[in-house]
Formats: C-alpha cells, sequence, structure tokens
C-alpha cells in the first residue's frame, strides 16, 4: 500500500515539474544570443572607466589623487606634473603626466569616479575586459582618455 502511496506522490511531483517546465517553455528567454544581440544593461551600470576632457579639449583630470587615495584595491596610479601655462593640459596647475588603472585588481565599486572633484573619471558601459595577457590591463591614461563604444543597449528607465 506504502508502495502505491509513494509511486502517486512520485507522479504528483513529476506533472508539477512538468507544468514548471511547460510554463517556462512559452516564456520570454532571459538570455541573449551575445554577441550577435547586444545585451540590456542599465544606466548605472558600472563598466571600464574613462577619462573625461573638457569640450574645449582639456583634460578635466588635475591630478589630485583622491581616486588612486580612496581606491580599496589600489588599482589606481596618478603622477603629477606642473602644467605649462602657455600649452596647459588641464584646467589646474597640475595634470596627469601619467593616469593608469591596473583591471586585474579594480572591483568595480564606483569609489573613485565618487571621489573625483572635476568629473574626470567615470565608468562607461564597457564589459568585455577579457585579454591574452596582464599588462594589457593596465590602462594607461591615452586609452582611458579614448572613448569605449560598447556593444550594449542601455534601458531606458
Ligand atoms: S572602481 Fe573601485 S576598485 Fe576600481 S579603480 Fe575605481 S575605486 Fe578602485
Ligand atoms: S581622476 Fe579626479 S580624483 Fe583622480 S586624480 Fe584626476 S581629478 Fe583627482
Amino acid at each position: 500500500m506504502s508502495a502505491l502511496v509513494n509511486a502517486v506522490k512520485g507522479l504528483i511531483q513529476h506533472l508539477r515539474a512538468m507544468g514548471i517546465t511547460l510554463r517556462y517553455l512559452f516564456m520570454k528567454p532571459v538570455t541573449v544570443q551575445y554577441p550577435e544581440q547586444p545585451p540590456e544593461i542599465y544606466p548605472r551600470f558600472r563598466g571600464r572607466h574613462e577619462l573625461q576632457r573638457y569640450e574645449n579639449g582639456l583634460e578635466r583630470c588635475v591630478a589630485c589623487g583622491l581616486c588612486a587615495a580612496v581606491c580599496p584595491s589600489g588599482a589606481i596610479y596618478v603622477e603629477a606634473a606642473e602644467n605649462d601655462p602657455e600649452h596647459p593640459v588641464s584646467l589646474g596647475e597640475r595634470y596627469a603626466k601619467r593616469y593608469e588603472i591596473n583591471m586585474t585588481r579594480c572591483i568595480f565599486c564606483g569609489y573613485c569616479e565618487e571621489a573625483c572633484p572635476k568629473g574626470a573619471i567615470v565608468m562607461g558601459h564597457e564589459f568585455a575586459l577579457a585579454d591574452f595577457g596582464r599588462h594589457e590591463l593596465v590602462y594607461s591614461k591615452e586609452q582611458l582618455l579614448e572613448p569605449a563604444h560598447p556593444h550594449v543597449i542601455v534601458k531606458q528607465v
């Protein structure tokens, strides 16, 4: 008798499981065919950093070092230099002669962006950062000044 009860219970559970499978079969999939289909991300998604310029081309970064100081993983290196008044690089007295972010250390917390008083370092939407060597993942100032064009759709929220 208990074997019959167990068999009926098992059958009910199988039917329940089949019901769940059938329900999901007709739902819109949450996965996308990447890279053919770009993924949708939220506007506040924190991806690869970008250094910003003013409209006149001058760099926003004044090499204050706050981003490096606040970074919990020590991923940012800033080397400051004095601006030449005839040919300034930034709007401040100093500019970043060298600015590097080690992406193998970065945990994408966004503290650097929050700490920057000039809005110079922002986190963009690029997430495809894989490379073949560790050295390629230390991004130079020149790389960070180059705006990325990520293959994504930013959700309208
Ligand atoms: S996102 Fe966070 S861990 Fe990455 S560089 Fe900025 S402060 Fe450092
Ligand atoms: S990116 Fe911002 S916080 Fe970092 S050194 Fe430049 S101005 Fe300072």
